[in-house]
């Protein structure tokens, strides 16, 4: 074995070691030669005194094979980061873009709701300014039955808690509910028990719409505990148990039921089909829990 004095390698012949030094840029380096030659192998320090002999070492060099591997790899690196970036560039290009595009719709939704309130609080008034009118252009208009306006004193209204029960809803149905509120559909009915139970003594909203579009709503019950009402079903439960159909189709006959036959005949063909929508709220309710949404958001 002879060792390199210069780097520590060992060698299995002095032959193989004087060619070391000869050959190896560090040790040829160490012993205070210059070297000459251009053709120096990065990757193991050889050094070749022709090109053709540099060639050949390239060739058989482990080190400068693993090198260039390397090298390649690295670039491959390189470029893949590169395409991850731009694909990266682009999903975000692309979700901005379709965000864009959502907040267009939901603006666009903002106003269709917008206009649809406009509209259904239109047809509400319109169903009660054809009332009036109608009742008017009756000869017995001094027969007409009034509509009942009284006050209520409820006690509905300690700390927040919508009273859904069965005996307060239909205390205030029998009390306030008229024809004018039946006639006007489910549209009507939301917007009666909007300004009767919906609200406390302070005239403070107590059952809100927290998810328009999924038509999710929320209250405080009896026990102070907040309540989900999915599509209004608890809501128009309490209705039904408060017998909301049966007073509703009695309150529309009394709007029906004067003694001027013209009248009667006139307003059942005007406001049937309103009565039959409201009278269907056990059935669907569709339109009760929209209208209430709008009112509520
Ligand atoms: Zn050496
Ligand atoms: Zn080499």
């Amino acid at each position: 074995m002879s060792t390199c004095n210069y780097c520590n390698k060992t060698f299995t012949s002095k032959y193989i070691l004087k060619t070391h030094l000869e050959r190896n840029k560090k040790c040829i380096n160490a012993r205070g030669l210059e070297i000459t030659s251009q053709f120096i192998c990065k990757s193991c320090d050889h050094v070749s005194m022709k090109r053709s002999d540099f060639q050949i070492h390239l060739s058989n060099c482990m080190k400068y094979a693993i090198d260039l591997e390397k090298e390649t790899y690295e670039k491959k690196i390189v470029e893949k980061d590169i395409h991850i970036t731009k694909l990266e560039q682009d999903h975000r290009d692309k979700l901005s873009e379709k965000n864009e595009y959502i907040a267009k719709l939901e603006a666009n939704i903002a106003k269709l709701e917008a206009k649809l309130e406009k509209f259904e609080n239109a047809v509400v008034t319109n169903m009660a300014a054809t009332t009036h009118a109608l009742e008017v252009k009756s000869a017995k208009a001094s027969q007409a039955p009034t509509t009942n306006n009284t006050t209520l004193n409820t006690n509905i209204t300690v700390n927040n808690v919508l009273n859904l029960s069965q005996e307060h809803v239909k205390k205030v149905l029998s009390e306030r509910l008229n024809y004018n509120v039946v006639y006007a559909g489910q549209a009507g009915l939301a917007t009666f028990v909007f300004d009767n139970i919906l609200k406390d003594s302070t005239g403070k909203l107590i059952y809100r719409c927290v998810d328009a579009s999924r038509q999710m709503f929320e209250f405080i019950d009896e026990n102070g505990d907040t309540v989900r009402d999915m599509k209004a079903e608890k809501l128009t439960q309490s209705l039904l148990k408060g017998d909301v159909i049966k007073l509703g189709l009695e309150a529309a006959a009394v709007g029906w039921n004067t003694e001027n036959e013209k009248l009667n005949t006139e307003r059942v063909g005007v406001f049937g089909p309103k009565v039959n929508e409201y009278a269907d709220l056990n059935r669907n309710n569709t339109v009760f829990r929209a209208k209430v949404s709008s009112l509520t958001t």
